[in-house]
């Protein structure tokens, strides 16, 4: 039986005492010092843990002040504080020891946007695309640019000033902030814009901080205007926070923004930022230029820049061989052809081009295809290229990009891509003889890496893989940066060119030479005993003998990690290797990702969360002694009653308030639905259904399981029996009475009934068979051919028999020979829940009666999307070989065009709201309905929807009722009740279904019943 878990890393009484008096004086935000909080924020996308001693949420400007001020406290002058945004930092920017203050949550608004002055006002934790989708309507965008748009927030990237694709053009953040509402320390509001020297007089004048900050900053700059000019260098991605070279703006006027921007929280809080937004270019051309070495990509994209693009990136032969192998690849496949006879590619030039005006764009993008193709061929140059035009098509690859960049850290094995040279910098011109050095300084310790850039600005982005568990790699942490250092250099560059410094800080003072004081008396105005974000970029003058952080002196993931027995890290593998970039952070209501993180915005109920939560419980429990794998064997042993008075005693001291770590994982692991959108669409292919049902199985091995366990783990065993006598069954599942004992005793709500017409009488009555061994023998060659065999699974054949018996009608009238699987368990509802005994053996029935179908060589295919898709991931427990169950499109766009449709149809257009776990895990698959509707003369538009919240039994039970509704309400209800989609809608899963039934009372289609209504007519 796993220990209880109860002697953590206390919340020191200082900081709880924080905690106490800010909730006293009205803070109306979360105070969370919980453990499993702590744990999930103490990582970002860099290879550091850092534990907090809590998570502060705050409301709005007000909970800012609150901290700001009570921080000033005398008695709170060691509490330390770190803002927060989309955490996607890569070099520990946002880890604090103290107490992080995350804006994410709820200062996420967008305030107010003037489209006639070009100009937006958002809170600072307004994550980017989120802003971009807002100004869309007005024609307008926020132009710097990031991979990480779809989860990093305002405030992040004002205080990384970030910049990504497009810089060359567009700039950095600081370069669209025209005004900050900061918070300072000792609760001032300050809201700085350049100002004139005469409003630079006033402020000056002005009593306390405000008035000695414009003093002091001011002078800095008139004192040390010489060193400042030779110190900073001439880049685009010049130096980032205290940027004191561009304290004056280029006409003259003194502007504070300059030393916020890039600051990463080491001066001030910021609540609120005016930005500059532009039009959106009306017109766009991509050029993909293709060469046969990186090499030679890097240095033609110098040449290529006379060529006046908007920008150009690089990218190498192992990132676009990621690409290639994800589904990423099916959206941009046409644009890189390889043409028979020529060399592989082994770099790529993204050339891009913006303009408003459609022959000025079209002139630019034919005079360097003429140049290419002139000199294509020739000794490091291109072999060919392709043209995209229109921003939708070109958003593909850049799509493609970012999803590569995310690729980069799934390789497989303990070595793993991390962040720590990663976005170094060096004029355009040094570029390629930079990174051969680079590439030398990593060849020579043989290690993988793949590299792609921002070749018009000179950055660079790579990240070695390192096994950090190993105490051996990790100390090249320190060896490789230090070399990088030097060669940044040599080639007059940066080593933090786009993601900022964190604890890369240590060599500021190095860089900054003379200057480095300056910064310190700027710190020291802001921050004078060194609480806000300590330790980055610069320390205070003020505090004697304060340190910035060492690459190598900061507790780093792998430290952790390693404590973990290898066995138990290869059970939970895919926990292990969240990198925690933050995709699953994704803002937008119509992805997949992730509906429970969604739902509650609480970062444990998300696949980053739950890895994190998990990783510590192994650590916790090796620490202990305890070997996980083997007591999940057994768990599997005991008898039910063997272990039952000490589960019950557990449960009762639990239910009274006894702390256990394992509760705080298992109320995170509760809230997922086991939608598997993190199995497809995290970068690294976090697992957490996967991890969840071995955490569940061993949990339970401790606490007693809730009765709804029991009821849907059995359900596909009961259902056959039940439905012999479906009125009894169905009466009581409406009787209110045995409803509402349902809801408060046994867990579940909105049970759904049984259908009267049983899918048995349906087969009968169209002479239908059940397929076995002797069915099939029956069969002629020719019939067989044109065979198939449909797999049951208890949703659609006991709840919604109807679907099953169009199905049958369909594939009838399309000239298939259909025959019937018997039921068997499919045993999904066991392994959701963590019964992976039962699940196995389930598993290894119900396979076996499918492989002896199979092997008759007729296919096998499945209705309801997730339940099929049990075949290929979650089976795997049991083995490799597996039955090949595909999903019904899968099958029939190939069968259509081995036996193609005769007669003419009417088309319609219908809009597909496809399942999470069927686009997220078999992608191609929504693109192959396109194309059986196509092949039937149909129109199929695929709709942008998240989840809808149902999820299998999960929104059913009575605990996750009201965030079922609520994720409903993100994404589908809208769409479902639009006028637009009237009639037009078509859901592929039984839960999806059954969700719109039961909240709006509306009866969607599956494709196969509107493919039904279609060829009834021919
Ligand atoms: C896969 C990947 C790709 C990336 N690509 C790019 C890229 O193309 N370009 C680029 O510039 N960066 C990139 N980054 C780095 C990162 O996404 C950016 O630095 C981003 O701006 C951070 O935003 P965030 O909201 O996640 O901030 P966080 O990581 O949460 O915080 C970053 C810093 O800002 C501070 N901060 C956050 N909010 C506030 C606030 N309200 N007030 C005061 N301080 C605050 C924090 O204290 C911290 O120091 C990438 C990261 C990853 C993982
Ligand atoms: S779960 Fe996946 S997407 Fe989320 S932070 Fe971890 S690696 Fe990134
Ligand atoms: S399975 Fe779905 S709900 Fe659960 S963590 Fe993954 S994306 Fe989130």
């Amino acid at each position: 039986m796993i220990p209880r878990l109860a002697e953590l890393n206390p919340v020191q009484t200082l900081y709880l005492d924080f905690l106490d008096t800010l909730k006293h004086q009205g803070f109306e935000g979360d105070l969370n010092p919980d453990y499993a909080n702590r744990v999930v924020l103490a990582t970002d996308n860099s290879i550091y843990q850092v534990l907090p001693q809590g998570v502060l949420y705050p409301k709005n400007t007000e909970d800012l002040v609150r901290i700001a001020r009570l921080a000033d406290q005398p008695r709170f002058h060691n509490v330390v504080l770190s803002a927060r945004g989309g955490g996607t930092g890569t070099n520990g920017q946002s880890l604090t020891d103290g107490l992080i203050v995350d804006c994410s949550k709820y200062m996420n608004r967008i305030l107010e946007i003037n489209p006639d002055e070009r100009w937006v006002r958002v809170q600072g934790g307004v994550v980017k695309d989120q802003l971009n989708k807002a100004l869309k309507p007005y024609g307008l965008f926020f132009a710097p640019e990031l991979s990480t748009s779809n989860r990093a927030t305002i405030g992040g990237m004002i205080n990384t000033d970030a910049s990504g694709q497009g810089s060359v053009l567009y700039g950095k953040t600081r370069d669209h902030v025209l005004a900050l509402k900061s918070v300072l320390l000792g609760g001032e509001c300050w809201d700085s814009k350049a100002i004139s020297d005469e409003e630079l007089a006033v402020h000056q004048q002005r009593e306390g901080l405000i008035g000695e900050i414009h003093r002091v900053v001011n002078q800095i700059f008139t004192d040390c205007k010489a060193q400042i000019d030779s110190c900073f260098p001439k880049l685009n991605r010049c130096l980032t926070g205290y940027d004191l070279a561009h304290i004056r703006d280029e006409s003259g006027r003194f502007n504070l923004n300059s030393l916020l921007c890039g600051a990463e929280g080491s001066l001030a809080f910021i609540a609120e930022a005016k930005l500059n937004v532009l039009p959106i270019p009306k017109y766009a051309a991509l050029v993909n230029v293709k060469y046969d070495s990186f090499e030679s990509s890097l240095r033609d994209a110098k040449a290529l820049m006379d060529w006046q693009p908007t920008s150009i990136e690089t990218i190498d032969s192992k990132v676009l061989n990621l690409a290639m192998g994800d589904i990423v690849w099916d959206s941009v496949r046409d644009y890189f052809p390889q043409e028979e006879g020529e060399p592989t590619i082994r770099g790529i030039n993204l050339i891009e081009y913006t303009s408003d005006d459609e022959q000025d764009l079209k002139a630019k993008v034919e005079a360097l295809c003429q140049h290419l193709t002139q000199i294509k061929g020739q000794a490091g140059k291109s072999f060919g290229y392709s043209v995209v035009y229109g921003a939708a098509e070109i958003n593909k690859v850049w799509a493609m990009r970012k999803k590569a960049v995310g690729l980069l850290g799934n390789a497989q094995g303990d070595k793993r891509p991390v962040a720590f040279v990663e976005d170094t910098a060096v004029p355009p011109e040094n570029l390629a003889d930079f990174i051969m050095e680079f590439r030398k300084v990593l060849d020579d310790r043989g290690l993988a890496y793949g590299m792609f850039g921002h070749v018009d600005a000179g950055v660079l982005h790579v990240r070695p893989a390192l096994d950090m568990k190993d105490p051996e790699q990790e100390k090249m942490v320190r060896e490789i940066t230090d070399q990088v250092v030097v060669l940044t250099q040599k080639y007059k560059g940066l080593l933090w060119g786009e993601h900022g410094k964190g604890v890369r800080s240590e060599y500021a003072p190095e860089f900054f030479g003379e200057l480095y004081p300056q910064l310190q008396r700027i710190k020291a105005l802001f921050d004078p005993r060194n609480q806000m974000n300590p330790g980055k970029i610069a320390t205070p003058s003020t505090v004697e003998g304060a340190q910035l952080l060492k690459i190598d002196q900061v507790p780093m993931r792998g430290q952790h990690d390693r404590q973990i027995p290898v066995d138990v890290r290869q059970t939970y593998d895919s926990a292990m290797h969240c990198n925690g970039n933050g995709a699953c952070f994704n803002y937008d209501p119509q992805d997949a990702m992730c509906p429970s993180w969604k739902g509650t915005r609480q970062r444990i109920h998300s696949p980053k969360g739950r890895s994190s939560l998990i990783r510590e419980w192994l650590k916790l429990m090796s620490q202990r002694g305890t070997d996980l794998n083997q007591e999940a064997k057994q768990v599997r042993e005991a008898g039910f009653l063997t272990r039952l008075p000490k589960r019950l005693i557990n449960t009762v001291r639990r239910d009274r308030g006894e702390y256990d770590f394992s509760n705080e994982v298992h109320e995170a692991m509760m809230g997922c639905l086991a939608c598997k959108s993190c199995v497809g669409q995290c970068p690294i292919k976090v697992n957490v259904p996967d991890f969840r049902a071995r955490f569940l199985e061993v949990y339970y091995g401790r606490y007693m399981r809730p009765v709804k366990d029991y009821l849907v783990g059995s359900l596909e065993f009961m259902i056959p029996a039940l439905s012999r006598f479906p009125q009894p069954y169905n009466w009581a599942m409406q009787n209110p009475f045995i409803r509402a004992v349902m809801k408060r005793f046994a867990g579940m709500v909105d049970s759904p009934v049984i259908c009267r017409h049983s899918l048995r009488q349906g087969l009968i009555e169209r002479s239908v068979e059940f397929a076995s061994v002797e069915s099939i023998g029956r069969l002629t060659a020719a019939q067989r051919q044109r065979s198939v065999i449909i797999v049951q699974d208890a949703f659609t054949s006991y709840f919604e028999t109807q679907l099953v018996l169009d199905l049958v009608d369909l594939l009838g009238r399309l000239g298939f020979n259909v025959m019937v699987a018997p039921f068997m368990p499919n045993g999904k509802p066991l392994h959701v829940h963590g019964f992976m005994k039962a699940f196995n053996k389930a598993a290894e029935k119900n396979a076996q009666m499918l492989k002896d179908l199979e092997s008759s060589g007729i296919p096998l295919i499945g209705i309801d999307p997730s339940m099929t898709l049990t075949y290929r991931s979650e089976y795997k427990d049991i083995g490799d070989d597996l039955p090949k169950v595909q999903l019904i499109q899968e099958w029939l766009v190939d069968a259509l065009k081995a036996f193609p449709v005769k007669g003419e149809t009417t088309q319609h257009t219908f809009k597909l709201m496809a399942h999470c776990t069927e686009k997220t895990n078999a992608a191609p698959s929504i693109r192959q309905w396109q194309e059986v509707f196509a092949a039937l003369g149909q129109k199929l538009e695929v709709l942008a929807t998240g989840c809808c919240g149902m999820s299998g039994t999960f929104g059913h039970e009575t605990q996750n009722y009201a965030l079922s509704k609520e994720i409903y309400a993100l994404s589908w209800s809208e769409i479902v009740n639009s006028p637009a989609h009237r009639g037009q809608l078509l859901a592929t899963g039984y839960s999806c279904r059954s969700q719109v039934k039961r909240l709006d009372n509306q009866q969607l289609l599956h494709p196969v019943q509107a493919l039904l209504g279609v060829v009834q007519t021919l």
